[in-house]
């Protein structure tokens, strides 16, 4: 049993063992009772928490919606809630929106407004007595599918998040690549068309810009998309699957411009795999497949058309399962020996190697 097989794809995520009733150790394999670590995923609109083993098993789970303020408070009591009663993590693996700053350990969602420049690596060491390893929550997507997920079995690997805007994360020889203050992997802002449209971040003709779920509606709004009911990218996907054309011409235009970007990034370090999730990726074959055939058309070097693109499978639990697989690398069999500069909280960033994961 594992992150992959137990939680559902919708939030909340399940939880193996009611939250009041002491985890029934003897159901456990011999090494879940002897250690385990903490997940943590922050996002916009929910937290989430988890205590996972080192093969991935999901010892207990829960979220929270996030509060618009005082966001620490809700942490700390969900963190409260999944440690109750369970075995003790030794390490803490944190996935939190961007941007972030890895140097400090601070974090600065751009959908958290309370939280700017926010101590969380050290807000979280001082929660929980343990070394806080933080990555950005599309990094951990992208680690979690290649530990539990469909990027499983691939040497360079990039995770999307398709979704309000677009993230991604690369693990290449099994290690994360985070760069050094953490923001590598910032695919949503790679330009597809140096001479288009303006992005919200300042640069031109982001991926973004012509494939998040709000820019996806946006389009087919301007272009005479007129639905009658919700007016999102999920309305837009249910009707591009009917045939409406402005709706199926939206996302041949969005995949269009992810295909751009897969090839571009498949070009610079060799990807054999991208794992496609976020809110988007659920439109199915209406994604899809224009962005298969498209990156048919834009892709030229062998090695770049060889790059298999695949849905997610972990879901909503993809950054959950990175944070823990952050974690256990942080201080499982074959990591460095402490002190380790995320766990200090300050110093340089951590330094992640290409060697395969131990
Ligand atoms: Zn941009």
């Amino acid at each position: 049993m594992t992150v992959a097989d137990t939680m559902p794809t919708e939030v909340p995520l399940a939880r193996p063992f009611p939250r009041d009733v002491p985890v029934p150790r003897h159901v456990l394999p011999a090494r879940t009772r002897m250690t385990c670590v903490l997940a943590v995923d922050i996002g916009g609109t929910k937290l989430a928490a988890a205590l996972v083993d080192e093969g991935g098993a999901l010892l207990r789970s829960a979220t929270r919606p996030t509060p618009r303020a005082d966001v620490m408070s809700a942490l700390a009591a969900l963190v409260a809630e999944v440690t109750a009663d369970g075995p003790p993590p030794h390490a803490v693996g944190v996935g939190c929106a961007g941007p972030l700053d890895l140097t400090t350990g601070a974090v600065s969602p751009v959908n958290m407004p309370s939280w700017r420049g926010f101590p969380l690596r050290e807000e979280l060491r001082r929660l929980t007595g343990l070394p806080v390893v933080l990555a950005g929550d599309a990094q951990c997507m992208a680690l979690g599918e290649h530990w539990l997920g469909a990027g499983q079995g691939s040497t360079s690997l990039l995770g999307v998040v398709v979704s309000t805007g677009i993230g991604g994360g690369l693990v290449i020889g099994g290690a994360p690549v985070l760069g050094p203050a953490g923001n590598a992997g910032h695919v949503g802002h790679m330009s597809v068309d140096p001479g288009g449209e303006r992005c919200e971040c300042g640069g031109r003709g982001c991926v973004e810009r012509y494939s998040s779920g709000p820019n996806l509606a946006r389009w087919a709004l301007e272009n005479g998309w007129a639905p009658a009911g919700e007016r999102d990218a999920r309305a837009l996907a249910a009707d591009a699957a009917a045939g409406h054309p402005v709706a199926v011409a939206a996302f041949e235009r969005g995949a269009r411009a992810l295909a751009g970007m897969i090839a571009s990034a498949a070009a610079a370090v060799e990807l054999d795999t991208v794992v496609i999730g976020g809110g988007v990726s659920a439109a199915g074959e209406v994604l899809f497949g224009p962005l298969e055939r498209a990156l048919d058309d834009v892709a030229g070097l062998a090695f770049v058309r060889a790059v298999r693109v695949r849905p997610t499978t972990l879901g909503v639990r993809a950054g959950l399962a990175g944070a823990a697989r952050l974690a256990w690398r942080l201080s499982g069999p074959g990591a460095p020996p402490p002190p380790d500069p995320a766990m200090a909280g300050e110093g340089p960033p951590p330094v992640v190697g290409a060697g395969p994961i131990g």
